[in-house]
Order: C-alpha cells, then structure tokens, then sequence
C-alpha cells in the first residue's frame, strides 16, 4: 500500500509499511473508565477507526487492540464516593462506552483487553526490568517498584526532551525514588485502600502503574515488536515515554509508528468533567444533530489537528452530511441502490497522504455536486457511476447512509414496507386522476401528508419522502 503515516517518533511523514506482509498490528490506548465518555473522548475512536477501515480497505488483515483502563486512583476515588466495588463502576462505564461506539459507527476492537486481567504479563515485564537493572523496589519499604530512568538511555525521544529538562514523575512520592523523574510500575497498597483493588506480587501487595498495564497489553496481543500505537496527543508524555522506556529495557521492539490525534477542545480549554464544560452523545443527540452526524463532524477535521468544538461547527457539519446523504437517497430512488464501485484516485491519494479526511471529504463534495446536476438533467447514466464512487467514499470513511449500521437507525428497515404501502395509495391517486376524479385524487395526496408522507410529482413520476427527514 502507498500509506504515508505522520510518525510522532521520528517527527515525519513515513511510509507505512507493515512489519508482516499482509498484516498489521494496531494498539491504541483506550479510556480509564471512572466515566461515561464525552465527545473528545470519542474522538479519538473514531479517528482509529478510519485508519483501521483504510488499512483493512488496501486488503490487510488488521488485529486491532483498545484497552479498557479498568483500575487507577479516580476509579478507585468514584468508586469509593459511590460505595460500590472498583469494578462496578468500570464495568457500568464500560458498558456505556461500548454502546457510544457502536452508536457511532466503530468497529469492534479484535481484543479489548481490560488492564486487571493483565497482572501477570506485567510481573513478568517487571520481574525482567528490576533482574537486568532498569528497575527497582523503592528503598522506603512502600511496596512500590520504579523503573530507573537514568538506565534507559534514550529516555525522552519520543517527545524530544532532554532527560535533564524533563518534568518529575508525579504518581508516587519522591520519597523511595532515586531520581524524581522515574516512574511507578507497581503501586504498593496504601493503608485505607480497598482489599478488592490489590493483588499479591513478589514486591508486595499493590496494583499495577498505568504505563506497565499498556506494555503488558500490547505484548500479550500484540507480541515483541507491532506496526502502530496510537492515542491522543496529550499521552505523548509521560505516558507513551513511560511504555517505550520498559518496554524497549525488557528486550521488545515494540511500536515501530507512533500516531497521535489532536484533541477536541471546548473554546481554548480541554473538554473536563472538573471543569464542567463537558457535552456527550446523549447530550448531541438531544439537540437533534445523529451520532452518524458526530462522526462526520469528527472525520471532517485531518486527525492531528485540534477540533475547538462549537454548537455552530457542529451543525454545519450535519447540514454537509445531510447533502452527501440527501444525494445518496434521492439517486438511489431513481436509479436503485446499485453497488459500491472504485474509489476515485484523488480520493485515495488524500487519505493516503497522512489520512488527510478533510481533503478526501472535499473530493466527496465535489462528486455530490456533479451527480446532483446529473439529477437535474435527468442523466441516469451519471447518476449510476457517480453513486457508486460516492457510496465507496462514504462506506470506507463508515459514513454510508445506506449501510446498516445508519439506515436501520432512521427506521431504513421499514423502509420497503412503507415504500410499498405508500405505492399502492399512489395508484389509487393515478386511477382518481383518470377518471378525472380531482378531489378524490388530492384527497389521497392529503390523507398521505396527514401520515407524514410528502408526495411530490417528478420527471421520473412521484417520489416521497417522510417528513422531516433528508
Ligand atoms: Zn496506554
């Protein structure tokens, strides 16, 4: 394939080329689930999974790895104020999160491995790091285990600082350190900390660091060395510096391209449940914009930019979908549904250029047009080719308003049965108009617009549509 990927590790746009012919390992950092996700963390899904849709489109066979941060210290603190075990509240958040993927249009990961099932894959990963001395258990007695970055000695690579400028490692006390900047792999239990959220280990009883549960995660599914890790640009550092530096001093090759997407901002802050300036699907949807919408919305920016979200941006972004949707519909009507065809070359030169989706979608645009204007002239020919292009557009980008996944939710199933009922009242209205029987003939017309059901006459004969909808 003739993917070029922006690679955060080397600060340029490489060839994307797959470690195995063929194939091609993807990991991306997936939420701590203290919450019902907001519209920045869905951002981030969506953008992997276009990557995942392209690379799958040029014909590889793609093992997609999402974890699910199941236990950290805001779990545990919103579990406590709640009373209930960590894991039933990762578990309801979970639960949430699965269903404003599938809202969306996201594939399911192949795995999505939770971080607790892990422990065992991350005391081997730290027994190895403390034996070839790139770790240890602090000297306080705490139970924690660091990993020592002054061992590692391209600590800092990846986000291009240099070690002596770098900030400390707030996640545990400096206390036990022997530098302020290393990190924990293993948190030991502190006094207070709920039983059911600690595992034995050789150092004590604790739980995992958040950095180790990746690497443990991304070896397990993902093996020594896989193409792509992705997550937001916010976890560049500490947290991807952190899964580099162990898992490179534990032997792995581990990633060899680093992806990051830029986040969805409210104004100029980040989207934060501290601050209150949160908005979630839910919250979308009850101002009348679709999930399919939101993912438009989401793909219509290129993936690193930042998104400084705006009721405003928003809406425009639906009315632009519902002109690539509105053609879609009304093509098929006349011409029938037909099959997805090629995609045009400007298409797939735009999203292998980095998955430049902005581009891409104007490509898009512009095929909408001129199949538009082939509607008018009445141009079935065109209107046929150019809704193939257009539905392979939209089906790689998992924005087909035909596909399933959309039509089932506007009430598509009951579409041919509505269509149908809708036929037989319209050959009762032509046999009216006949016999030259007016007022019968409009009162069908009426009886149809009381349903909802909007008749209008056409060079092609009527055509309906429900009201209100595109
Ligand atoms: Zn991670």
């Amino acid at each position: 394939m003739s993917l070029r990927l922006y690679d955060t590790a080397t600060r340029s746009v490489r060839d994307f080329v797959p470690r195995t012919p063929g194939e091609v390992g993807v990991y991306l950092c997936g939420l701590t689930v203290q919450g019902p996700p907001h519209i920045g963390h869905l951002r981030s899904a969506v953008n992997y999974d276009v990557l995942r849709r392209w690379l799958e489109h040029a014909g590889l066979r793609v093992t997609f790895i999402r974890n699910i941060t199941d236990i950290d210290d805001k779990v545990l603190a919103k579990s406590a104020e709640a009373g209930v075990p960590f894991w039933s509240l990762a578990y309801a958040n979970e639960r949430i999160l699965a269903d404003h993927y599938a809202r969306l249009g996201v594939l399911d990961a192949t795995y999505e491995p939770r971080a607790t099932g892990h422990i065992p894959e991350m005391h081997s990963l730290i027994a190895k790091l403390i034996a070839d001395g790139h770790a240890y258990p602090a000297a306080d007695g705490c139970g924690d285990v660091y990993f020592d970055v002054r061992s590692y000695a391209d600590y800092g690579a990846l986000s291009n600082q240099r070690p002596d400028a770098m900030q400390e490692s707030a996640d545990a006390p400096a206390r036990g350190k022997r530098d302020p900047r290393d990190f924990a792999l293993w948190k030991g239990a502190k006094p207070g900390e709920p039983e059911a959220a600690t595992w034995p280990s050789p150092w004590g009883p604790g739980r995992p660091g958040w950095h180790i549960e990746c690497s443990a995660m991304c070896w397990r599914y993902l093996g020594d060395e896989f193409d792509i890790h992705g997550g937001g640009l916010d976890l560049v550092f500490p947290h991807h510096e952190n899964e580099i530096a162990q898992s490179r001093a534990a032997g792995l090759g581990f990633a060899r391209y680093w992806v990051h997407h830029g986040l969805l901002n409210m104004g100029t802050s980040k989207m934060s449940k501290s601050i209150g300036n949160v908005i979630d699907l839910p919250a979308v949807e009850a101002s009348g914009v679709r999930a399919v919408e939101l993912r438009y919305y989401y793909t219509a920016a290129h993936y690193r930019t930042v998104i400084d979200y705006s009721d405003g941006a928003l809406r425009e972004a639906a009315s632009a979908y519902q002109r690539l949707e509105g053609f879609v519909h009304r093509a098929t009507e006349i011409v029938g549904v037909g099959q997805p065809g090629e995609l045009p070359a400007e298409f797939v030169a735009a999203m292998d250029d980095d998955l430049n989706t902005s581009q891409a979608l104007a490509v898009l645009h512009d095929a909408v047009r001129a199949g538009n204007e082939a509607l008018t002239a009445g141009d079935d020919a065109v209107v046929v080719a150019v809704l193939s292009r257009v539905r392979a557009m939209l089906g790689v980008l998992g924005l087909d308003p035909l596909d399933p996944q959309w039509a089932g939710r506007s009430g598509g199933q009951l579409r041919p049965v509505v269509d149908s009922l809708v036929a037989l009242a319209l050959e009762q209205r032509a046999a009216a108009r006949a016999r030259k029987d007016w007022a019968a003939a409009d009162a069908v017309r009426d009886q149809l617009k009381h349903a909802g059901v909007i008749v209008e006459d056409t060079v092609h004969g009527p055509r309906w549509t429900i009201e209100g909808e595109h």
